[in-house]
């Protein structure tokens, strides 16, 4: 089958490296200049930050089967099991930034950046995606992997309906700081990440002591609430409030780089009770994290659930 993936993430990649493997035609599509999404790794000189996913873990038997052989290729590694207190669940990440899971699944895949997949349109033969060069590309099949909101207006385009409460699920913002250190002075305590340590901020990640950054580098994101509430401010000001709410880890360490980083679509707030939902056709899946839990599993079994559902 030619199959079509919109969306270059977890979701997308993983359902898209399932299609191939199954000896499907398979092209991926992203909007963004490179793959991965919301697993996000920048470089600012010498600091290297992961600014969306932090760390995932594993519940499921089918997940670790994945993630232990990432483990041995070294794609990812155990960063540690517990940030103030260890509770035994190891916490994982990419070996060189949570972006390195995104390029290894993206490894021998046909993968557009930089293309924006702007309409929908169902044919008798399947589906017909239009990119936003103009180019329209022929499916049989299609997978949209978008945050929902997205999927939405190109399930419009194509006057396909989607279930009310499917389509009425939101997704939190996150306004995120990065920080680069002169010195290697701050109080974020090993192993180098904080959970809700105030009213501001829901997680602290050093990326120096988790190993992918050589320069002190750290992350601060903002709650779903604040995020909501400034999300709407200029970077300025966003940049000059957040680093007055970081000071207490900083020590009045020298801030050599800041930047901050915006996310409208961070983590959804509902969950749909499938892996993934289906056209009647049969021929056209969403699937994604807001299918079987905000985060990296969920992202990466609903890819799996969307890749069964279109080979079937
Ligand atoms: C700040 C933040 C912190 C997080 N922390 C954690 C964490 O610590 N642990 C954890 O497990 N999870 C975390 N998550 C959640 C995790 O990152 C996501 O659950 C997962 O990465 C989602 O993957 P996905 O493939 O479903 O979606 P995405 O990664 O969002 O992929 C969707 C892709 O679709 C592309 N796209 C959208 N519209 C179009 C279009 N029209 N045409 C072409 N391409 C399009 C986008 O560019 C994007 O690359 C965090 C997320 C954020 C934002």
């Amino acid at each position: 089958m030619r199959i079509i993936v919109v969306g270059a993430g977890l979701s997308g990649l993983a359902a898209a490296r399932e299609l191939h493997s199954r000896g499907h035609n398979v092209t991926v599509f992203d909007k963004g200049r490179g793959v991965g999404g919301r697993l996000a790794t920048r470089r600012a000189g010498t600091a290297t930050f992961d600014h969306g996913a932090q760390f995932f873990t594993v519940r499921s038997e089918e997940f670790q089967k994945q993630v232990d052989e990432w483990l041995h290729s070294g794609v990812v590694r155990e960063w540690c099991r517990g940030f103030e207190t260890e509770d035994g669940h190891p916490r994982y990440v990419g070996t060189n930034g949570m972006t390195a899971l995104a390029k290894h699944l993206a490894t021998g895949l046909d993968v557009r950046t930089s293309s924006l997949v702007f309409s929908l349109a169902q044919q008798p033969s399947g589906w017909i995606v239009t990119t936003d060069d103009g180019v329209k590309h022929e499916a049989e099949a299609v997978i949209l992997t978008a945050p929902l909101p997205q999927s939405f207006s190109l399930l419009f385009s194509a006057g396909v309906e989607m279930p009310n409460d499917l389509r009425g699920i939101d997704y939190d913002r996150t306004v995120g700081l990065l920080v680069t250190l002169a010195s290697h002075q701050h109080s974020v305590p090993a192993p180098g990440g904080l959970q809700n340590p105030n009213d501001v901020f829901s997680f602290i990640g050093n990326n120096a002591a988790k190993g992918v950054s050589g320069a002190t580098a750290i992350t601060f994101h903002a709650n779903p609430q604040w995020s909501l509430d400034n999300f709407d401010r200029s970077l300025e000001e966003l940049g000059a409030d957040l680093l007055l709410a970081a000071q207490p880890w900083l020590q009045g360490s020298v801030v050599v780089h800041r930047e901050i980083k915006k996310w409208r679509f961070a983590t959804p707030q509902r969950v749909w009770p499938e892996p993934c939902w289906a056209h009647e056709s049969g021929s056209l899946v969403l699937a994604g994290d807001a299918f079987n839990g905000p985060k990296v599993e969920g992202a990466y079994l609903s890819g799996l659930a969307a890749a069964a559902t279109i080979a079937s």
